[in-house]
């Protein structure tokens, strides 16, 4: 019996987060072993050029070796406290430093946890139940955002989960990304508290907002008095040092974080205004907590990162030139096979479309064609190239990744193209 088999013996579906078991684009996911720059090595001993690190948290790859000190000096020092240290007050500060419209912050131990708390926040703040999302952006598994999610539910092609109760998600309203008319129907729609998107949406593929919608959000948001929340949980020091803010200049009142911000370690958090944040416990009466929040060796993994990201920040130019050259090369090659394809490029995010448009929402992205891109899943993975295995997912390039690997890259698609 294969691992693969195994593991679905005890765990369901084989695996601990559904994209990993590959159902949208088929075949066994391989089961991996280890990690070493911008390779990993599966658990046969096939090694593969890796195009997800970790799904976005491993900007200096696997095994980055400022990241594994810091790991290792905090274990030495003890696992968990559930009370207060100082690396959560140097993470804080290294990270409030960047944004001067973000005054206090609150570390969480995923994504989802970030938003989740984010949106009781704001809800908190403003006294107004309604939020608005946008269809394709997913910001977690949270009862009132798995309204026609992108990322694992669009790939199932659920809009939204059983076991929501349709109660808790009617005050959730959907607009269309990049439509400020489809936002401005939603506010009269209802007494909107919050509205929470992508800036950068990594979740559809990926398509970043056009900045004039942004602005126009932040301007309705003020309008109604409703609370901004950017979800950099994907973008943020990913994109940019910044994430969108270097980007669009957009103030945020509450922005998300996760995944770099842990240096692959469960961290997420969610940093706003000091008005807002006082909200919360134990200053304000919005109720938030966690056992493990703060936890001292995910904030050092997550403090070396960042900081290794401050005094570096050319490595996006270059991090950006390479997912250029990889989408380039990948265009071209598509079009001397006649294969539609398009591409965007966000620092050191990519995302590329079986379509012959340019997506500026989800409903174009889903009329792209995934049967093509499961096929090229497929193919690419025989040839050592690990791409996520969903079309709708962003892939990421990390900085021990070379010139060479991205054109062996690009020789690889050349090689399989005719047969997708
Ligand atoms: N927000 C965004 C933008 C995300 O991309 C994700 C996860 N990919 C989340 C929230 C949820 O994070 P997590 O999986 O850590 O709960």
């Amino acid at each position: 019996m294969g691992i693969f088999q195994e593991a679905q013996q005890y765990i369901v579906g084989g695996v601990n987060s559904p994209v990993r078991a590959f159902k949208s684009v088929g075949g066994e996911p391989p089961f991996i072993e280890r990690g070493e720059g911008a390779y990993i090595w599966d658990i046969e001993g096939n090694k593969y050029l890796d195009y997800i690190q970790s799904w976005g948290p491993l900007i200096f790859g696997h095994c980055d070796k400022d990241t594994q000190e810091a790991i290792i000096k905090a274990v030495k020092k003890g696992v968990s406290f559930g009370a207060p240290t100082k690396v959560e007050v140097e993470l804080a500060k290294e990270v409030l430093e960047l944004f001067p419209h973000l005054d206090l912050i609150r570390f969480v131990n995923s994504g989802t946890e970030a938003t989740m708390s984010a949106i009781r926040l704001a809800r908190g703040y403003t006294s107004k139940d309604d939020i608005i999302k946008f269809v394709g952006c997913y910001h977690g598994h949270s009862d009132s955002l798995l309204v026609s999610a992108g990322s694992g539910a669009a790939t199932f092609g659920v809009p939204s989960s059983p076991g929501v109760p349709a109660d808790f998600t009617k005050h959730t309203l959907l607009a269309e990304y990049n439509n400020i008319e489809s936002v401005k129907a939603a506010f009269e729609k209802g007494d909107v508290g919050c509205v929470i998107i992508e800036p950068i949406a990594g979740n559809m593929s990926l398509v970043p907002a056009k900045k004039e919608f942004l602005e126009e959000l932040r301007e309705l948001c003020n309008h109604y008095g409703a609370v901004l929340i950017l979800d950099e949980v994907m973008s943020g020091f990913r994109a940019s040092l910044r994430g969108s803010f270097d980007i669009y200049g957009v103030e945020a009142d509450i922005v998300t974080f996760g995944k770099v911000i842990g240096g692959g370690m469960p961290v997420g958090a969610f940093a706003g205004r000091k008005e807002i944040m006082e909200k919360l416990s134990p200053v304000g009466p919005v109720y938030q907590a966690g056992t493990l929040s703060g936890n001292p060796v995910a904030m050092s993994a997550g403090l070396a990162v960042i900081k290794k990201l401050k005094e570096n920040p050319e490595i996006y130019k270059e991090l950006e030139k390479k997912a250029k050259a990889l989408m380039e090369g990948f265009e071209k090659t598509s079009k001397e096979n006649g294969i539609d394809f398009t591409y965007n490029v966000v620092g050191s995010m990519f995302g590329f479309f079986f379509n012959p448009k340019k997506p500026e929402n989800f409903a174009d992205v889903d009329s792209s064609d995934t049967q093509r891109y499961a096929k090229f899943h497929n193919k690419m993975l025989n040839k050592g190239f690990y791409f996520a295995p969903s079309a709708y997912e962003t892939g990421f390039i990390c900085t021990p990744m070379s010139d060479s690997d991205i054109q062996n890259t690009i020789k690889a698609y050349e090689e399989i193209a005719k047969e997708i």
